[in-house]
């Protein structure tokens, strides 16, 4: 949470820790060296701040506002709210300020002001009342008259912590627990002050030992606004010593996903069952114990909980004790960490758990979940054990813990967490019944082999800093789908996979987009990285450098390289660069550095144009950006390996030729005979080609005469492309339907998927824009293209998932555009369903179009919401949902939103799915948009600011929109959230897309009419 008032008060502080001009970059030194520049308010601000503000001076307060001054910790009637450190505050008497107070108070200032340059240039001073240094060995709690002595975002690097020792007792009755922490720590640089991290803990006892000496009790100052704690004295602790801080505390658990939180579910008798459980990343550690928590400051962990007899618990280690406690308690005691990490990766929870195991190369592998599910747990623990297998050979370092815990909790927000050794899930990304269908397997597969690849990338190796956190969440998202290509071909990833990187492309192709690596410097900032760009365009360019590496063994050498010179430490995107350069063949052009550079240090992708006279191809690159005014410009450039076939060979990885094209245009060579050219083999390369009429015309002859020319993922990216490049305005819609008029003879996934989702697109923002002469003629268009398709699925079970993602993408558009027999089919599976209780399954991949049908009639929607308070099969119950979800019906939509935001029917994790479901139908969208504004301060109480969930709640309610009213409501109502949310990107990405929704509306509507 972000306290408002303290942006509006203290402007100079938090400027220095936001104004990315002020402060270009993370200092490297410690900012002890330069803090103390004889510069501007900073001096006064610092300067003032070493100083014991007394009472009298606090009184003053308000005169020095008049100056333009600013006190640090100088709200006392906030302070006394916020921090449990604060003394009562004095009774104000200069506020406002008499005339006679005000000359005394500036007269006063000046003298103080005065006093301090004086004794900041004495030498060996502080900045004490007394003058000069005098040991401080205060006893009683931090008072808030003493001014914080850090004014950064980021942790000073003066002290680094060797290993924490933390001991717990959650208490369930009262939902709080209290801590113990000790903590182990480096004097890397001389200081003065010890600054940590601590968020809505209320430290009762502290004490501070250096090296062999007595322990004693010392205080703590607070400054909320950037959760940070601090130990100020008066004598510098030198580099190289050792020192201990001990910190007793209390705190509630969390009722947000965040930190250390409980959690409830029913169990199977009706029973309310109560758990806790961790979730640190990124910025939520502090919220369980205080800590250096940053990436950079890796450390060994002890952890011990104290629990009742009834319940269990897990952390990142094996248990090595259990202990009887006098007031009948069980201490647990884990074993040490055996490696160094940060604290965002640790965990605990404490709960009622079961579980089954397997020994995978002396790593006893589990998957846990509630009792009730034990029975779903089979197929994540066969996968995670052969998941396990693979990373060890494929990364030639074996998984260094001796056990390895899958856990489902009941209530989880985010998908899953690494945390090592002890990963938490949420139970639909884990847990698999028997009925279960393959593509309900494809999602459990793909998130374990996503978490199992942190435990080497992100885990072993972390980036320093979230600006980088890429480096983690690309690479597992590359390794999610190149590993089950590997070890489960059968789920055919893919598909996915391709899919994947189209909506990277989209997100990217944005002007409010970022680099992937770029600067973070708020916590908000922190939350937003987690996005398209971090994962998926991380994961696309990744591939695409693979695939343009020769042999098949280059990047893998490279990233065992890069594993092994940094386990243990943290990273930067450059030193991933480096490891792959060093393994480079040599001569090779460019390298790996030089080239991938230019994908990583700056925002967006590249439009290759081809245009081609006689056997010479000319290609011109320049951003690809989708411009919402015109006023926006880029030069940007990249190093691009483009790969290029033609009708002579076009289907195998051997015709795909490369030709690196890393400045403004380069030339190559074809023989005249060549009748097409199609660039970007497979897709797999991070950019869109325009052909030209001429190249798009003989691509789209080649296409209608057989489709099998290409693969069907070059089909799939030639529409991508197309689709595009009509947003971009390079292309006519005439000129997208015409490369479409081969569509019904096209069969295979991914084209047809990719077709559909963008045509939905198109129709979503007609209906929502009420043309509905458009909308009727835009279904009877997709009906012509794909009933044939459509006609010839089947309605029973289906093994394949690419037949399954196929025929539920086409079913799902059969019904919702109200075709008679889908409906139909639909119904009767419902209806059997129903009368069956339930004993007749309903095909995994058949079942949201089933529900979504349903969902239509009043008296259905309440036999659906029926199932859903008793469905215990998750997967199940969320489609249940999202069936439910589905529905016009005014009361209904108003209900769910409701009962999304208050959990006790629907969990509030489930409140993102709940509004993205809700915003496809026309009232729904209107509702959902109401609500979000009428709810944003419990919205972002629940999700945080910048959080996943919140950038999906704010592009699903705007991103439909089109016309200039809406553009001015999204407008106003984001940009008066101010601190609570108008800085974030996705609201940047909200109006960017409303308007470009907008630009391409009133370009292409006319066509439209006589066209489709
Ligand atoms: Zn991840």
């Amino acid at each position: 949470m972000i306290e408002n008032s303290m942006f509006e008060e203290e402007p100079d502080i938090v400027d220095l820790a936001k104004d990315s001009t002020a402060y270009p970059t993370f200092p490297s030194l410690d900012p002890d060296e330069v803090v103390y520049e004889p510069r501007s308010s900073r001096l006064l601000v610092r300067g003032l701040g070493e100083n014991d503000v007394d009472d009298d001076e606090e009184d003053c307060e308000s005169s020095a506002r008049l100056l333009g001054m600013s006190f640090m910790n100088r709200s006392s009637a906030q302070r006394s709210n916020s921090s449990p450190y604060a003394r009562q505050a004095p009774p104000r008497s200069c506020s406002p300020p008499s005339a006679r107070t005000t000359v005394v108070c500036v007269l006063f200032l000046v003298i103080v002001a005065s006093m301090t340059m004086v004794l900041y240039f004495l030498p060996g001073c502080t900045f004490t009342k007394k003058g000069c240094p005098k040991p401080e060995n205060k006893t009683s709690n931090g008072t808030d008259d003493e001014l914080f002595p850090w004014a950064e975002f980021r942790l000073p690097r003066s002290i680094s912590p060797l290993s924490y020792d933390l001991t717990l007792s959650p208490d369930f009755n009262n939902m709080a627990f209290t801590g113990h922490t000790v903590i182990n720590m480096s004097v890397l640089h001389n200081t003065k002050r010890i600054v940590l991290h601590s968020a809505n803990l209320n430290i009762t006892k502290a004490t501070f030992k250096l090296g062999d000496g007595d322990a004693s009790e010392v205080n703590i100052l607070e400054y909320k606004p950037r959760q940070q704690i601090a130990v100020k004295f008066s004598e510098e602790l030198k580099a190289g010593q050792n020192c201990v801080l001990t910190l007793d505390y209390t705190a509630d658990l969390s009722h947000t996903y965040s930190g250390f939180y409980n959690s409830s579910y029913t169990d199977e008798d009706g029973n309310k069952r109560v758990l806790a459980a961790t979730q640190f990343e990124p910025l939520y550690a502090r919220m369980a114990f205080p800590c250096f928590d940053e990436p950079l400051f890796k450390a060994t962990f002890k952890v011990k909980i104290n629990r009742k007899p009834e319940y269990m618990t897990l952390s990142n280690m094996p248990k090595v004790k259990t202990t009887l406690l006098p007031n009948g308690f069980m201490q647990d005691e884990f074993a040490k960490t055996n490696v160094k990490m940060s604290t965002y990766l640790l965990a605990f929870i404490v709960g009622n758990f079961t579980s089954t195991s397997k020994n995978i190369s002396d790593i006893v592998v589990s998957v846990y979940s509630v009792p009730e599910k034990r029975d779903h747990t089979d197929y994540a623990l066969d996968t995670a054990s052969k998941l396990l297998e693979f990373y060890n050979d494929f990364f030639e370092i074996k998984y260094p813990l001796q056990k390895l815990d899958l856990v489902g909790i009941p209530d989880f927000l985010a998908g899953a967490m690494e945390n090592w050794g002890l990963i938490t899930f949420r139970e639909t990304t884990l847990l698999v019944g028997r009925q279960s269908s393959p593509m309900e397997k494809q999602v459990v597969a793909s998130v374990i082999a996503h978490e199992l690849a942190h435990q080497w990338f992100g885990n072993l190796v972390t980036m320093s800093w979230w600006s980088d956190l890429w480096l983690n969440e690309g690479f597992a998202t590359y390794m999610q789908y190149m590993s089950l290509q590997k070890v489960l071909p059968q789920l055919d990833i893919g598909n996915l996979f391709l899919a994947m990187r189209f909506r990277a492309m989209d997100k990217d192709a944005l002007n409010s987009s970022h680099a992937v690596s770029t600067e973070v410097n708020t916590a908000e900032q922190v939350e937003e990285m987690f996005d398209s760009v971090s994962y998926e365009k991380g994961a696309s360019i990744l591939l695409m450098l693979n695939a343009s590496l020769p042999g098949d063994q280059q990047f893998r050498k490279g990233i065992i390289q890069y594993l092994k010179q940094f386990s243990g430490l943290n990273t930067d995107t450059g030193d991933l660069w480096n490891s792959l350069t060093e393994v480079e063949v040599p001569n090779q052009h460019p390298n790996v550095s030089e080239m991938m550079g230019s994908w990583t240090y700056q925002k967006g992708f590249p439009l290759v144009t081809v245009s081609r006279k006689g056997d010479q191809v000319t290609l011109t690159q320049e951003h690809f950006l989708l411009k919402s005014d015109d006023t926006s410009h880029s030069s940007s450039m990249w190093t691009v390996p483009v790969t290029y076939m033609n009708d002579s060979c076009s289907l195998s990885p051997e015709c795909a030729q490369l030709f690196t094209l890393s400045t403004k245009s380069g030339t190559f060579k074809v023989p005249e005979s060549v009748k097409w050219l199609k660039l970007n083999y497979k897709n797999t390369g991070f950019y869109i080609v325009d052909y030209g009429d001429d190249g798009w015309g003989a691509l789209r002859d080649a296409l209608s005469n057989n489709v099998k020319v290409l693969t069907q993922e070059d089909r799939a990216s030639l529409i991508h492309n197309i689709f595009s490049l009509s947003k971009l305005g390079r292309v006519s819609f005439r000129q997208v339907l015409s490369l479409l008029n081969y569509m019904p003879n096209e069969t295979e996934t991914s084209p047809v998927r990719e077709a559909l989702l963008q045509l939905n697109n198109i129709y979503h923002l007609l209906y929502k824009r009420y043309e509905q002469g458009l909308v009727t003629r835009m279904k009877l268009y997709i009906l012509k293209q794909f009933g044939a398709l459509m006609e010839n699925q089947t309605w029973t079970k289906e093994e394949s998932v690419s037949k399954q993602e196929l025929r539920s993408a086409l079913l799902e558009t059969a019904c919702y555009l109200g075709e008679e027999k889908c409906t139909q089919q639909a119904k009767t599976l419902f209806k059997q369903y129903v009368d069956s209780n339930g004993t007749t399954q309903i095909p995994g991949d058949l079942q949201q179009v089933v529900f979504s049908v349903a969902a239509r009639s009043i008296d259905d929607w309440g036999t659906l919401l029926n199932m859903y308070r008793y469905a215990t099969y998750d997967s199940e119950k969320q489609k249940i949902l999202q069936g439910l979800a589905s529905t016009q019906d005014t009361g209904s939509i108003i209900w769910l939103l409701s009962a999304g935001l208050h959990g006790n029917v629907i969990p509030t994790q489930e409140l993102p799915l709940v509004i993205s479901t809700v915003c496809r139908s026309f009232p729904g969208n209107l509702f959902a948009w109401d609500f979000i504004q009428e709810n944003w301060n419990q919205l972002i109480e629940k999700f945080p600011v910048g959080s996943f969930a919140i950038q999906r709640i704010i592009k699903s309610a705007t991103s439909q929109f089109s016309t200039q009213s809406h553009l001015n409501q999204v407008q106003s109502f984001l940009s008066s959230l101010k601190e609570r949310g108008s800085q974030l990107r996705s609201v940047q990405e909200a109006l960017d897309t409303i308007r470009l929704n907008q630009r391409w509306m009133e370009r292409n509507l006319p066509s439209f009419h006589k066209w489709l």
